[in-house]
Formats: structure tokens, C-alpha cells, sequence
């Protein structure tokens, strides 16, 4: 977490027009490490035949459902952020009082409004339902239960072998990647999962949601002096995403660069491209 807060203070200087985003963000995640030691979780059983799905078959090896959750520990985290979202900006401040105006009517209770919004689908339902900005009530009840996610793939990344699995999906969630990530070796790439923040290794010339790996369709760019960050687009789906090259800066948060470089997912929309995970900034 020092090193985040140390992190948030240079993008702060360096961009200073991102100051309230930056502060929300650290806000987040300073409550979301506070619940982190106290945990309280099932362990993932991955068996043996799992493991032959995901390299024979390519299948993923959990649902989004499956994976285990501290509800009391994330009941908990979602008041808190939602505390925060009320301070944030005027149209969080609204969406938030709409959800626990909902949660008061008892027209949802917060275990339910957790556990089903881990599910796509499910969650959208939730959102227009109660007439809710679905990327607003999304990122709230994600956030939430990032932290019992990310404790449980912490546990069984070691037992994992995806070198060889190269897909634009995650092998162990099956969602689509937030962001591209370059790392040490030359040309290694990998992509973080939108969900439970895995990272597997992929081809360098790929693109993750059309499977498109031919080099005239995929390009990219970035703005000037700022080589670390790039829009890696692709002409065959038309759509993009951001890439943060980890040889360049120390990996701390890719989330947190991701939200400080929104002016080149700007760039990108602008160019006609469309990014399909989006950020709780970007459209
Ligand atoms: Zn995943
Ligand atoms: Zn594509």
C-alpha cells in the first residue's frame, strides 16, 4: 500500500487533472486492504480433471460463481465504498443513495445484490431493475468482493500451468482482459483478467477479442514522451486495448495506470474504436 500511495502522489504531480480520480481510487483501495488480513474463505479444490480441461480443452477452469466469497467481509466493504462514492462526484453521490434507497425498500439485499452481480448477465438485470448505472453498480459490488477473488487465485496460482494456453479469455475465469501487459523478456506478453486479476501469456501480435493475428490489421499508438502506455488497436473488430509496458515502470497497480491514462482511451473512441471492458471512466 506504500508503495501504491507513493505511486498515486507522482501521477498526482505529473497529472495533476487527475486529481479526484486518483483520490477516489486510493480511497478504494485503502479500505479494500484493510479487510484483506481478516479474510474468511473456502478453499478453491481444484482437481486433477480440471487441469486436463484447461490444457486439453481449453476451457476455463471456474465460474465466476464458483469462486469463493466472504460475504459478511464484503457486505462490509461495500458500505464503506459506498460511503466514499458518496463524496466522490454528484452522479455516483445519486447512484449510491438510489442503491441503498433499494436496499431500504428491501427491494434487494445486499447478499443477493453481491453474489448475483458477479454474474454478467445477472448483473445488468440488477442494474435496470432498480434503474441503476449498470458501470456504476457494477464497479461497487466488484470492488467489493475483489479482495476474497484475488485471495483465492493468490492460493492456486502455483498449481497453475497456462503457458500454453494463448487465448484472449482468462483460463481460469474466462472473462476478457482489462489491459495488455509487456514484461521483462523480449516481446513477452500477457493480459489481466477483468475479473480475478490472473495474468496469463499470450502472442504479441493478437487481438484478444476477435483472435485477429494478422500484422496489417493490427496497429498501434501513443502519445508523445509517454512510451509506457500504448492503445493497441485492432481493424478487424475495431476495437482496443490499453497495453502498459512493465519493462518501463515497476508493477505496483495496473489498474491504478489504467485510470491515469484515460486521455489516450479518449484518442481511441475518438478514433472510432471501442474498448469492450471498460474502465469506471471510460464509455
Ligand atoms: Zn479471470
Ligand atoms: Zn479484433
Amino acid at each position: 500500500m506504500e508503495k501504491l500511495k507513493k505511486r498515486i502522489q507522482q501521477l498526482k504531480k505529473k497529472r495533476p487533472g487527475y486529481k479526484e480520480i486518483l483520490n477516489f481510487y486510493q480511497k478504494v483501495r485503502e479500505e479494500q486492504e484493510k479487510i484483506k488480513v481478516s479474510l474468511k474463505l473456502e478453499p478453491v479444490h481444484l482437481k486433477k480433471e480440471w487441469k486436463e480441461l484447461l490444457t486439453k480443452e481449453g476451457f476455463p477452469l471456474l465460474e465466476r460463481k464458483d469462486f469463493p466469497i466472504d460475504i459478511e467481509a464484503s457486505i462490509n466493504l461495500f458500505q464503506s465504498l459506498c460511503q466514499i462514492g458518496k463524496d466522490a462526484n454528484p452522479h455516483m453521490a445519486e447512484q449510491v443513495k438510489k442503491i441503498e434507497e433499494a436496499i431500504e425498500n428491501k427491494r434487494i439485499d445486499r447478499k443477493k445484490l453481491l453474489r448475483e452481480s458477479v454474474e454478467e448477465a445477472k448483473a445488468e438485470q440488477i442494474a435496470n431493475e432498480l434503474g441503476l448505472d449498470k458501470k456504476i453498480c457494477s464497479f461497487f459490488t466488484q470492488e467489493s468482493i475483489r479482495p476474497s477473488i484475488e485471495a483465492g487465485i493468490e492460493k492456486i496460482s502455483n498449481e497453475l500451468e497456462t503457458e500454453t494456453w494463448l487465448k484472449g479469455f482468462c483460463p481460469i475465469c474466462g472473462s476478457l482482459p482489462l489491459l495488455n501487459l509487456l514484461k521483462e523478456e523480449v516481446g513477452k506478453r500477457s493480459l489481466l483478467c477483468s475479473f480475478c486479476g490472473y495474468q496469463w501469456r499470450i502472442e504479441r501480435l493478437f487481438c484478444p477479442f476477435c483472435n485477429n493475428k494478422e500484422q496489417e490489421s493490427l496497429h498501434y499508438f501513443y502519445a508523445e514522451g509517454e512510451e509506457t502506455y500504448r492503445i493497441d488497436l485492432c481493424d478487424k473488430c475495431h476495437q482496443y486495448i490499453k497495453t502498459i509496458d512493465l519493462r518501463k515502470i515497476e508493477e505496483i497497480d495496473s489498474t491504478l495506470e489504467d485510470l491515469a491514462t484515460l486521455h489516450l482511451d479518449i484518442l481511441a473512441i475518438q478514433k472510432g474504436y471501442k474498448r469492450p471492458i471498460p474502465n469506471l471512466w471510460t464509455t
